[in-house]
């Protein structure tokens, strides 16, 4: 897929939560409260993504939120637990067969229509070789405020590890929402030239989009022989690439910081950027490739 900068593009934001559970399978709300909740708290897109079931959303549409119909499945895995996988846009009445291959279900979601989202890889205990072997996902969960319950909502490590074998995935903040607790912990940022369900998916298929749990990333890229990024006030920004490459920058006393730059040659094998504000809320770009010419815009 062709990825593009999100923050060199035309467009609006839209605030998402693409994993979410209702009545439908385990949540604790009906599928109208939770288009309520999402909508009052200011988000514009929700995916509900009950285990095993596509609930029909046209009955659900409210002006100023984008609905996608959606499922979490749960295909095998030879040589694991099985699948978590979060299968965007896809009609009613689809669902995963019985003893199904993962390969096999992402390739009917997206010849349906659809894209696939590796779901909490750190709580399934996924193995890079197992992420690896489904290909093309949409990206994957870089956090998922539901498995803060075992301590394992943050699975920014596992995300590095596929980069560095050279595959350039994207990642999502998501609720995964199953009660109350779980709400409005992170999410996240579109950019798409319109809010609409189509606007949004083209938006996602082009990586245009950054996750997050509070803070508000403004610009990142490369220019002038430096890695830069822009954001909402943090207390640490990181430049993060492969092994050992890399650069984190905080302020002097507990000073708050808005931007920073790194001097480095635009040929590492990927660099994303990873903020942190003062309550330990983190935000992640997307992963840019060796950037040619030394300019991303
Ligand atoms: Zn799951
Ligand atoms: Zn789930």
């Amino acid at each position: 897929m062709t990825r593009s900068n999100p923050f060199a593009l035309p467009g609006v934001w839209l605030k998402a939560n693409l994993h979410t559970h209702t009545t439908v399978s385990d949540g604790d709300a009906s599928p109208a409260v939770r288009v309520q909740q999402y909508r009052d708290a200011g988000y514009q897109v929700l995916a509900i993504t009950d285990h095993h079931e596509v609930v029909p959303t046209g009955d659900l549409a409210r002006p100023g939120m984008v609905l996608l119909q959606s499922l979490e499945a749960h295909p095998s895995c030879p040589n694991g637990p099985l699948y978590h996988l979060v299968c965007l846009n896809v009609p009613v009445g689809f669902h995963c067969e019985n003893e199904e291959s993962a390969q096999n279900l992402v390739d009917r979601v997206r010849a349906a229509g659809g894209e696939v989202i590796l779901a909490h890889p750190y709580w399934c205990g996924r193995t890079i070789a197992q992420i690896r072997a489904l290909d093309p996902l949409l990206a994957l969960e870089v956090y998922n405020s539901t498995c803060r319950g075992i301590g394992k909502a943050d699975s920014t490590v596992v995300w590095d590890y596929v980069l560095a074998t050279g595959l350039m995935l994207p990642a999502v903040g998501v609720d995964d929402v199953h009660r109350s607790d779980d709400l409005f912990g992170s999410w996240t940022m579109i950019r798409a030239r319109e809010a609409t369900a189509e606007a949004v998916m083209e938006a996602l298929r082009a990586g245009a989009f950054y996750a997050s749990c509070g803070p508000e990333i403004l610009d990142f890229g490369y220019a002038n022989g430096a890695y830069f990024l822009r954001c909402s006030p943090v207390a640490e920004i990181c430049f993060v690439g492969r092994g050992a490459q890399g650069r984190s920058f905080r302020g002097c006393h507990g000073e708050l910081l808005h931007e920073a730059q790194w001097s480095a040659s635009p040929t590492l094998p990927y660099l994303r950027a990873m903020v942190t504000d003062s309550a330990g809320r983190r935000a992640w770009t997307q992963p840019l490739p060796p950037v040619p010419g030394g300019k991303t815009r």
